[in-house]
């Protein structure tokens, strides 16, 4: 085949996509808009049902985030857009597998881990990660079993970004609250029954180097039956801080500081749950007792310093602290996996990249080979992100294919391509077959006033459908 007339009528460009979730479904609004050019495009997905965080990770009570996949319904609605759910790359599919189908392939697979903290007694009974909470209360599949012990009174989250923010919310969320969301079933009967009191955020820097957003830390203080505290000395900046966010003008980090403050000011412990957001404050231990169970947290307070190129870091001052906790959940940073042929950089945890485009450890371009999103740039910003993101990937791939550098798959045949998949997993999920799953979890909500119940088996997804 000749390089020049991929992406015409007679020989479209063949684009497969690994990964579901918005930079994968940004992908393929962004190629859309290249009307010129003609593509057909493959998703594959390792779970069942598409939207990556969107559904698994975005919080159940925060329906508004997740209605953005309406926005990818409609591209995926495009004739020349596949979805493959439940197929894995790097077990039922290879990267030479793919050579032989596609002219490019973009791995959109996120952040699949978390960071550790790297202090002593991280693996004790009741010392979570958040990510696996948060898939547990959203029925990721691979979730449903965990156990966190929910008659514990204490709960400690380590770290001050969105995640931690959610995690502390859901716990501190009454039935009431919870009932009219798409938390998986068995979260939302777990929680009813928890004896969760207290719980703790900490951060390590102060309230002005703290990674939430205005909107989530304001729901803090707007709990049905929950108190949420700041003690004084924590909530205000220091100098230095104070005079870089006059200098820089981030709307947003102000507003922060200004909730933070205000929250200093409240002293009602009229509620059956305390939250206590803490700054300035760095876990050295996480300690238990002879049975491996963990019965608290040792922390160091901090102090704030700029540092040579300008940032504001922590530095330990010295005095310690012991704060009783039976669940602790770190909630450091998320992190990307290694996928198998693909070069990737331990040090940042994403696939080395220029601009999307994948290139070795010495900076030198692989043919045909893309990237977008979190496993591309790192855990960093929000859904909208992923869109200006991808573009700048598409804009490359789109270049590429006009330069004429890409793969030169030897099976041509579209509907090949689908009975090859099929025949690495028999149980691949279609975008009609997820149609039918999203409309029976659906239907299941209405009755409870619930967006949706969802299923949180494969098992369960397979039996119901109707092929
Ligand atoms: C707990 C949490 C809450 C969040 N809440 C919000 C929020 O409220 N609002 C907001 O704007 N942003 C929120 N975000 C951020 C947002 O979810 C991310 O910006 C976004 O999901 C990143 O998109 P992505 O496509 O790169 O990765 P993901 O959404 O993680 O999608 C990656 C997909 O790739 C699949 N995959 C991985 N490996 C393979 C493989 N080998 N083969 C096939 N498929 C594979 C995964 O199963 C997953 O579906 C939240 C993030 C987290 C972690």
């Amino acid at each position: 085949m000749s390089h020049s007339a991929v992406g015409t009528e007679k020989s479209p460009l063949r684009v497969a996509i690994i990964g579901s979730g918005p930079a994968g479904f940004y992908v393929v609004s962004n190629f859309l808009k290249h009307r010129d050019l003609h593509v057909t495009m493959d998703m594959f997905e390792r779970l069942p049902t598409p939207f990556g965080l969107v559904r698994a990770g975005v919080a159940p009570d925060h329906q508004k985030y997740k209605s953005v996949t309406r926005v990818y319904d409609r591209s995926a609605k495009n004739d020349n857009y596949r979805f493959f759910g439940n197929v894995t790359y790097g077990e039922h599919i290879s990267l030479e597998d793919l050579k032989q189908h596609y002219h490019q392939i973009i791995f959109t697979t996120g952040a699949q881990t978390d960071r550790s903290l790297g202090v002593p007694g991280e693996s004790l009974v009741g010392s979570h990660s958040a990510t696996d909470f948060v898939a547990w209360y959203n029925g990721h599949p691979d979730y449903v079993d965990c156990q966190f012990d929910l008659s514990q009174k204490e709960v400690v989250i380590v770290g001050l970004g969105n995640v931690a923010v959610d995690v502390a919310r859901i716990l501190c969320k009454t039935e009431n609250e919870l009932k009219h969301t798409d938390i998986a079933d068995y979260a939302l009967t777990a929680l009813k029954s928890s004896h969760v009191k207290n719980v703790t955020i900490l951060g390590r820097r102060g309230p002005a180097q703290a990674a939430f957003t205005p909107p989530e830390i304001r729901e803090m203080g707007e709990l049905e039956d929950a108190d949420v505290s700041v003690s004084y000395n924590e909530a205000h900046i220091d100098e230095t801080s104070r005079r870089l966010l006059e200098a820089s003008g981030d709307k947003n980090t102000k507003k922060n500081v200004a909730i933070i403050e205000e929250f200093s000011e409240w002293h009602a412990h009229e509620k059956s749950k305390q939250l206590t957001i803490r700054f300035l404050v760095s876990p050295t231990e996480i300690v238990g007792d002879d049975e491996g169970h963990v019965t608290g947290i040792k922390l160091v307070k901090n102090e704030t310093y700029l540092d040579e190129d300008g940032a504001i870091k922590a530095r330990a001052i010295g005095e310690e602290e012991t704060l009783p906790a039976g669940l602790v959940f770190r909630s450091v940073g998320y992190r990307g996996v290694p996928l198998p042929d693909i070069p990737f950089n331990e040090a940042k945890g994403i696939i080395f990249n220029h601009e999307g485009r994948v290139t070795d450890a010495d900076g030198v371009v692989q043919t045909g080979l893309y990237v977008a999103g979190w496993i591309k740039r790192g855990p960093t910003g929000v859904i909208g992100t992923n869109k200006t993101d991808a573009k700048e990937t598409v804009d490359h791939m789109v270049e590429d294919v006009k330069r004429g550098v890409t793969f030169e798959p030897a099976s041509s045949d579209y509907e090949a391509t689908k009975a090859f998949i099929f025949s690495r997993q028999k149980d691949a999920i279609t975008y009609d077959d997820w149609t039918q799953l999203d409309q029976k979890e659906i239907e299941s909500g209405i009755k409870e006033e619930r967006p949706r119940v969802k299923f949180t088996a494969l098992s369960e997804m397979l039996d119901v459908l109707e092929r």
